[in-house]
C-alpha cells in the first residue's frame, strides 16, 4: 500500500497515527498533498470528548480543517487548478442546490460536508481529496502556513461583516484566542477606529499586545458592571460593535452590557445550551444579538487580506509539530502551555 499517514481518531482519547490507501479524486476534485494543517479547538474537543454537541463520534475520523496543500491529481472535469498549485482548503462543502446555498449562505446548508465534523474525514494526512471549486489557489508569495491559517481568519472575517464592522468602528473583541485575534487582525483591516481585547489569561493579554492590540484588559474577578465601564473609559466611548469569541457566558454578558445603544453583539464563541444574560437591557438600548455560524464567501476576502499585507497572520504560529508526531502536537494543543496560541502540523514530508 502506498504511503498515506493519516491522524484518525477512533473514539475518546484514542487518536491514532497510521497509514491509510491514497484517495483518488472524483469528479470536480482534486487530490491534494496535504502541506500545513493548524490544530482548532474543535479538533481537541472531539479527541478529548468524542462529540461536540449534536455531533458525536460514532465510527474512526480523520481529524483537522485547516488546511493548504498542492494539487497532486485533477478528477474529471477540473479546470480552475493545474497540478503543482499551492491551495488553501476551504473545509466545508455544501450541496450547492438548496436555498441557503443559491442565496449565498451556503454555511447554512443543512447537507454541509465539513471537514473533521463527524462523519466527514478531515484532511490531518499526507494525502487528500476536495472539491476543486473550494481550493483557492495561493500566490508565490503566500506561504503554505499562511493558506492553512485562511480557515481561522475566515471566521473573523464572517463575524466582523455579521456586526458591519467599517472604518471609524469602535470594536470589543471578548477573548483573545486565535479566533479573537483573527477577530481583532480583520477588524483593523476593515478599518476599526479602536478595539479592546478582553481575556482572563494575562499571557494571552500579553500576546495579544504583541501582535498590535492597544487595549488588552483582564476580566478576572471582575463584574460585567464593572468591565463595561473600564471599557467605556479606556476606548473613550462605548463599542458600537462586541465580537463574543471566548464562549463563557460571562463574556456574553460583558458583551451585552458594554455594547452602546444601537450597538450590535455576535456570538462567535460556542455558548452552553441556555445562559442567563441581561437580556431585557440588550432590548430596550436596541442591541442586536446576532449568530454566527463558520462564515460563506469569505476566503477570497481572507486570502486578500493577507496577500496585500493588510493582515499579518504569521505570528498567531506558535508552535510547530511533523505529521508523525500529531499525538504530542494534540497533547500540546490541549493544555495550551508555553503560551501556546496556534500549532500548525507540518503534513509534507521534507
Ligand atoms: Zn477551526
Ligand atoms: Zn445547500
Amino acid at each position: 500500500m502506498e504511503e498515506n499517514l493519516s491522524a484518525i481518531l477512533y473514539g475518546k482519547n484514542d487518536l491514532r497515527i497510521e497509514n491509510r490507501s491514497i484517495p483518488e479524486p472524483g469528479p470536480g476534485e482534486v487530490q491534494l498533498q496535504m502541506q500545513d494543517v493548524g490544530i482548532c479547538g474543535s479538533d481537541v474537543h472531539y479527541w478529548t470528548n468524542g462529540r461536540i454537541g449534536n455531533f458525536i463520534l460514532t465510527s474512526p475520523m480523520l481529524l483537522g480543517h485547516e488546511a493548504s496543500g498542492v494539487v497532486s491529481k485533477l478528477g474529471q472535469g477540473v479546470t480552475n487548478l493545474k497540478i503543482g498549485d499551492r491551495v488553501a482548503v476551504e473545509p466545508g462543502v455544501p450541496c450547492r442546490m438548496c436555498k441557503f446555498c443559491k442565496t449565498g449562505r451556503y454555511n447554512l446548508c443543512t447537507e454541509i460536508r465539513f471537514c473533521a465534523t463527524p462523519p466527514i474525514d478531515g484532511n490531518l494526512a499526507r494525502y487528500y481529496c476536495h472539491a476543486a471549486d473550494f481550493c483557492y489557489k495561493l500566490p508565490d508569495h503566500v506561504s503554505t502556513e499562511e493558506g492553512a491559517l485562511l480557515e481561522p481568519l475566515s471566521v473573523g472575517v464572517h463575524a466582523c461583516r455579521r456586526a458591519g464592522v467599517t472604518i471609524d468602528s469602535t470594536v470589543l473583541i471578548s477573548g483573545a484566542g486565535p479566533i479573537g485575534l483573527c477577530c481583532y487582525l480583520t477588524a483593523k483591516a476593515m478599518g476599526a477606529k479602536q478595539i479592546c481585547i478582553t481575556d482572563v489569561d494575562d499571557n494571552r493579554l500579553k500576546f495579544a499586545k504583541n501582535i498590535g492590540v492597544h487595549h488588552a484588559l483582564s476580566v478576572r474577578s471582575k463584574t460585567s458592571e464593572e468591565m463595561a465601564t473600564q471599557i467605556e473609559t479606556t476606548l473613550g466611548q462605548r463599542p458600537e460593535i462586541s465580537i463574543e469569541c471566548s464562549g463563557n457566558p460571562a463574556g456574553l454578558k460583558n458583551c451585552m452590557l458594554a455594547t452602546g445603544n444601537g450597538g450590535c453583539v455576535v456570538m462567535v464563541g460556542m455558548q452552553p445550551d441556555e445562559v442567563t444574560v441581561p437580556l431585557l437591557n440588550a432590548a430596550v438600548r436596541e442591541v442586536d444579538i446576532r449568530g454566527t455560524f463558520r462564515y460563506a464567501n469569505c476566503y477570497p476576502t481572507a486570502l486578500s487580506m493577507i496577500a496585500t499585507g493588510q493582515v499579518d497572520a504569521k505570528p498567531l504560529i506558535t508552535h510547530r509539530y511533523k505529521l508523525e508526531d500529531s499525538l504530542k502536537a494534540f497533547e500540546h494543543a490541549k493544555t495550551m502551555r508555553d503560551g501556546a496560541v496556534k500549532i500548525m502540523i507540518r503534513c509534507a514530508q521534507g
